[in-house]
Parts: C-alpha cells; structure tokens; sequence
C-alpha cells in the first residue's frame, strides 16, 4: 500500500510538501504512521506538479530516502498543485520508474493508494505499465474524471478484494476517493492538503470517512457518498 499526497493552493516548494513535514512522504517511506497493507514503501516514488497548467514529473525505482538529487532540487521546484507519492510494490508487478505514480493523461496526475485483480480492467494500449496502478489509471482517464466516483464503485464491485483510493489533480482541482485505505484532509489558510495520512501533529487534520468521493476547488473540500458505500 502505497502513501500519497496533494496540495491545492498558494505555490509551495515541493520539498516543503514532500521532504520537511516530520511525519511526511519522505518518512512515510521508511515509517509510515498508518500503513495497514505493507511495512514500508521503498519501491519508488513520484512527484507531479502543474508548472503553468503544465503536467510535469519526476519518477524513479529507488527508495525516496536515497535520492541526494531530489533532494537538492526539490526546494526550488514550486507549485500551487502537487500529486506525489511513495511506493510498496504489490507482490508480483514490475518495480520500474514507469510504475510509480502520478501517471498521467497530459491534463490530469493521478496516483492510486492500493490493489485491484488486473482481469477486471480493460485492456489498454496507453497504460504507462503493466502495473494494476497504471491500468486502472487509463482506465479513469478514458472514463473521464468527471465519473470517477461511479468508475471506482463500478471496479469496485467487480473486484471485492480491491482498494481502491485515487488521488488526482489537474492544476485547479484536487479528486479523491477512500476505498478501502486511509485518507486525511488538512485546510491551511493559502490551501488544501490531501494525504493517506497526517504529515505532521496540526490538530486540523480530519480523517475522511470510507468509500467517499473528496472534491476540492479552491478553498471548497466537498464530500460525496460513493456508491457501495454503507
Ligand atoms: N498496486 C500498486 C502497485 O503495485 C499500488 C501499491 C500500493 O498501494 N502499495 O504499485
């Protein structure tokens, strides 16, 4: 189970986001706090931002903690929309910088915290991967993000096992579903965060209930039922 995070807001340095929280990607890594599949994520990371309107990433196989390069340019990368992500591999896909979100469809980045049965998802030509991750993200992008929720109740229902929490952003928007794994929402007076799980102690922190739908737009943080939800 992997670790995401997204900020929607006043441009901040994507180490700011990722790196310097006490309990952020960067430890979530090595010592997530809340991490109920997996002990820790070393199988890759990604970070996305939106660089006027922009998709850009920066992907990579290897343990975040190891990365002095990142590290160093990180501070200089700012944003007002950022998607990032810390990975552990599920067993049996291919640990490679193409299988580590945010994927994306040139408008949208979109990591998935999570495991879903690849027989239930269509085939795809434009997957990035063969990772269930990469799969069930072309499978979104080709719904369109407009029914994600429905998209993510449907895949939901054909695979019972799966879990199924996106995270997604497109530069002025933030989506989100919960199914099946943590997700916690953090409003800051210049944005919002979105994270699997606290990357600090702000009493602000609330944790968003299961199998939901999590639009934000500006300052708005929106909560919607998904079905299947009970
Ligand atoms: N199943 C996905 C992968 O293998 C996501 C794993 C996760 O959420 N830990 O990358």
């Amino acid at each position: 189970m992997c670790r995401h995070l997204g900020w929607l807001g006043a441009p901040r340095s994507v180490a700011s986001l990722v790196l310097d929280p006490p309990q952020g990607l960067l430890v979530q890594s090595y010592a997530p706090r809340r991490q109920k599949h997996g002990l820790m994520n070393a199988d890759g990371w990604g970070a996305g931002f939106f660089d006027s309107g922009v998709p850009r990433r920066w992907r990579s196989d290897k343990p975040l903690w190891g990365d002095a390069s990142f590290a160093s340019v990180a501070p200089a990368l700012r944003s007002g929309c950022v998607v990032a992500a810390v990975r552990s591999a599920t067993i049996g896909m291919p640990i490679e910088p193409s299988a580590s979100a945010p994927f994306t469809d040139g408008e949208w980045l979109l990591s998935h915290n999570g495991i879903v049965d690849r027989a239930v998802l269509p085939l795809s030509a434009v997957a990035e991967s063969t990772v269930d991750s990469a799969l069930l993200a072309a499978l979104v992008f080709q719904q369109g993000m407009d029914v994600l929720g429905d998209t993510i109740a449907e895949v939901g229902a054909l695979d019972p096992n799966a879990r199924l929490n996106i995270l997604a952003a497109n530069g002025s928007r933030l989506v989100a579903t919960t199914w099946g794994d943590t997700l916690s929402v953090l409003r800051l007076p210049d944005g919002v965060v979105l994270a699997s799980e606290p990357y600090d102690d702000d009493p602000g922190w609330a944790d968003i209930p299961d199998r939901h739908l999590v639009t934000v737009a500006g300052s708005d943080v929106e909560l919607t039922p998904l079905k299947g939800s009970v």
